[in-house]
């Protein structure tokens, strides 16, 4: 049952950044999809792309579930364990649409220079 020529979708490398995850990116480096996500997604926000993080980040802040002023990583986790896992799922499904993006223009600026 097993064999190791059948996978497509994830290699049975693990991300060279948390080594944590199967990397699901091997260019330009082998990196799982939130390392990749972290280094390299960018998204266009009013007219300048920013990394994708960063949107994360100002969209997680807004609703008050970004770190806190001494918050640790961990607590920070576990809140957003709590109260996060729903406002990231509206946040990674309605990515494009709702929110409070403007415009539109492009979708995934890939402003490979
Ligand atoms: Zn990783």
């Amino acid at each position: 049952m097993s064999s190791n020529s059948t996978s497509e979708q994830t290699s049975n490398l693990w991300c060279s950044d948390c080594e944590k995850k199967r990397a699901t990116q091997l260019h330009p480096y082998i990196l799982c999809d939130s390392c990749h996500a972290d280094r390299y997604s960018m998204q266009k926000m009013d007219g300048k792309l920013v990394p994708f993080r960063e949107v994360l980040k100002d969209s997680l802040k807004r609703q008050g579930l970004w770190f806190k002023d001494g918050e640790t990583r961990g607590e920070w986790h576990k809140r957003m364990e709590v109260e996060g896992r729903g406002a990231l799922r509206r946040f990674a499904s309605g990515k494009t649409s709702k929110v409070g993006v403007h415009k539109e223009a492009s979708r995934d600026g890939e402003g490979g220079a």
